[in-house]
């Protein structure tokens, strides 16, 4: 073991610790790309949450949301539309929401994480056994293994192939399917520090024929 290496490096943690500065209501360190801080040192996240919260109606906007799904709801049980579904917390609560409180009957479709794991195995298990359809697409491993080590090696990032599937595969589907209706879950830039969308950004409807 090259013991004066492994000094340098603990060193070089430690001076790069001491410059990380944590958002004082959530505790997001800014070592997140794109977070940035106001003069009182708390994140674009949280300023972006207490703006929803003190200036949105919510009423209105259930009302809002109410109108804009009916004219697409099924009447023959087919799937009236799709949640691209990781079986994470926020597609999980758009799927159940969909379902249990607005009668909607969605499909989910889940384009397999790169190592799926007991945990998002049994969390995916436990949503679908309330009576959902799911799609689980898991693309050729060698195939997909190939791409992660190249990407990784190209660009740092092994993960470039498995974002364009996780994008294209819900989409395809709902083309494939004919579901006129996809629901996307939270805008991870906006509640976490990032670049913020703009509350009308892309608000427009186009109604099934
Ligand atoms: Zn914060």
């Amino acid at each position: 073991m090259d013991i004066s290496r492994g000094n340098a490096e603990i060193k070089h943690s430690s001076e790069a610790a001491r410059r990380i500065a944590y958002c004082k209501k959530c505790l997001m360190p800014n070592s997140r790309p794109r977070i940035t801080f106001d003069e009182s040192g708390v994140c674009n996240a949280c300023r972006n949450a207490e703006e929803k919260w003190a200036n949105l109606d919510w009423q209105a906007r259930k009302e809002e949301f109410q109108r804009l799904i009916e004219p697409f709801r099924s009447k023959n049980g087919y799937w009236d539309c799709l949640v691209p579904w990781s079986g994470g917390k926020d597609s999980s609560a758009v799927a159940y929401k969909l379902k249990f409180e607005f009668g909607m009957n969605p499909l989910l479709v889940t384009f397999s994480p790169q190592i799926p794991n007991e945990v998002g195995n049994h969390n995916r298990e436990a949503l679908i056994r309330l009576g959902f359809d799911h799609i689980f697409f898991r693309p050729n491993q060698k195939v997909h293994r190939r791409l992660a080590r190249r990407f990784f090696i190209e660009r740092g990032n092994q993960k470039v192939a498995w974002d364009a599937g996780i994008n294209v595969i819900p989409v395809k589907t709902a083309v494939d399917f004919n579901i006129p209706l996809v629901f996307y879950a939270e805008h991870g830039e906006s509640e976490y520090g990032g670049k913020v969308l703009s509350q009308e950004a892309k608000k427009s409807v186009i109604l099934p024929k």
